[in-house]
């Protein structure tokens, strides 16, 4: 039987959000807000942020920081709050520093480690640059261009609200260190997958092919990327001379700490009808250990968390809500990995996630069973007040709830303003200043409205 989401019930969640949400006011200050207390998905941002702070996954931090979703969900009234732990390999940073050593004086560098390095070793190493404009250029090359020097990817990927360039100029960093590792190079260092002109680098994972040995891998600052780029274009009268080639030397000394715990939390709002299939929403709870990570990821749980909030104090839907806190998504996406051994096999009726910072949604995309049309259309039209338009390509769900997509579970993306979001990722920057407590509003207005429609949606609709 179905409880349809009468206009009523709709009303009462947007009216609990309106009132702050206007996107055309000026942002109130994060400390106004804060004073106020009242806004869940501000009150997780700036508490995970505060009380945790960096929180890597598989390191005690994590798991302090489960401590505290779990005490946190409990709180505010949440069903069925668990953790669900799984075992991960954990690589941690070490000291990281570089100089351009040549043919020009010393310069320091700004650089940090890529997850899934190897170690330069405490005395570090030193060697010829290897100049290549993008990946694909690092890939075409003879491995003769490439043997025994050190590896640099250059990348043009510029600022994007839909953050498109990550995938694309992302190549660099997600597979550039296996392909220059199997061609002989003794270590890579790439401009970093980011979009602003700090000399912040942003780190990243890495992988490496079984059988492939890790090389150490960095990402240098754009500035400082900018600076190597200038001293590889100097006129150079002898390129074949030693002394005239662009040298650089390289200390990295991260660690493996082999296999450690880690774990997703988990909380539900229980439907009415359990037989229902449930709408399960996902962030992250890890984060890189450079800023705080506040827009990757508290941001995202504390939008789908205060969400689900809004939706259970409007009233029991139909359908249970899960909520997944996936403990271990930067470094490889080992929480999905583990939900979806552990869950995999049950229904799903949709599933949503939230990683992609703070900023304001701006699309909806969907990718639904052919009876669910007019549920796509009535979502649409409920978060088209919002700024929101609805997008014409199908929906790709997110790292965590990726292999359920996979597997054939529907999905709808909400997706945020990306413009600024590379400017900050994975670097020193990620901290709370950088949440706009307007735009978060936003977000849980837009998330609100579609998950009170989803919560309550008809099995004929989402089986
Ligand atoms: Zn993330
Ligand atoms: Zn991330």
């Amino acid at each position: 039987m179905t409880i349809p989401l009468t206009s009523t019930r709709l009303a009462a969640i947007a009216a609990l959000l309106l009132s702050s949400a206007a996107s055309a006011q000026p942002a109130q200050s994060a400390a106004e807000l804060a004073q106020q207390g009242d806004d869940p998905a501000w009150a997780i941002t700036r508490d995970l942020t505060t009380e945790i702070g960096p929180r890597m996954a598989g390191t005690d931090a994590e798991a302090a920081a489960r401590r505290w979703a779990t005490r946190r969900l409990q709180a505010m009234g949440f069903a069925n709050v668990r953790e669900e732990a799984f075992d991960m390999p954990v690589w941690v940073r070490g000291a990281e520093e570089a100089w351009l050593t040549g043919p020009f004086l010393p310069q320091k560098l700004a650089i940090t480690a890529l997850g899934n390095s190897a170690s330069t070793g405490a005395s570090g190493i030193e060697g010829e640059i290897a100049y290549f404009g993008s990946f694909d250029a690092l890939a075409a090359a003879p491995d003769a261009s490439v043997k025994g020097k050190i590896v640099f990817i250059d990348h043009q990927m510029k600022p994007a609200q839909d953050g498109s360039g990550y995938g694309y100029y992302g190549r660099g960093r997600f597979t550039g260190p296996n392909v220059a590792a199997k061609k002989g190079a003794i270590a890579i260092v790439i401009r970093s997958i980011g979009t602003d002109s700090h000399r912040n680098p942003h780190t990243g994972v890495t992988n490496f092919d079984a059988g492939v040995t890790p090389i150490p891998a960095g990402a240098i600052s754009n500035p400082d990327a900018d600076q190597l780029v200038r001293q590889w274009r100097r006129p150079q009268p002898v390129r074949t001379d030693a002394a005239t080639r662009l040298r650089m030397k390289l200390i990295l000394t991260p660690q493996n700490l082999g296999i450690r715990k880690s774990g997703n939390v988990i909380a539900e709002v229980p439907g009415s009808e359990p037989a229902a299939s449930p709408v399960i929403i996902a962030c992250h709870l890890d984060s890189w250990d450079l800023g705080t990570g506040a827009i990757d990821d508290a941001a995202g749980c504390g939008i789908i968390t205060a969400a689900a909030k809004h939706v259970m104090s409007a009233g029991q839907p139909r359908r249970t809500i899960r909520i997944l806190w996936a403990g271990a998504e930067e470094v490889g996406v080992f929480g999905g990995k583990a939900y979806f051994d552990a869950h995999g096999k049950e229904k799903h009726a949709v599933a949503l996630e939230s990683d992609f910072g703070a900023d304001r949604v701006w699309r909806v995309d969907f990718k639904l069973p052919d009876g669910a049309k007019s549920l796509a259309d009535r979502i649409a039209a409920a978060v088209m007040p919002f700024g929101v338009v609805r997008g014409k390509q199908p929906a790709d769900g997110g790292a965590d709830v990726g292999a359920l997509i996979q597997a054939g579970v529907p999905a709808i993306d909400l997706a945020q303003d990306g413009t600024r979001y590379f400017d900050i990722h994975h670097t020193p920057d990620d901290t709370l200043d950088k949440i706009d407590p307007a735009q978060l509003r936003q977000n849980v207005t837009v998330w609100a409205a579609t998950l009170a429609i989803l919560a309550n949606s008809s099995d004929s609709e989402l089986p």
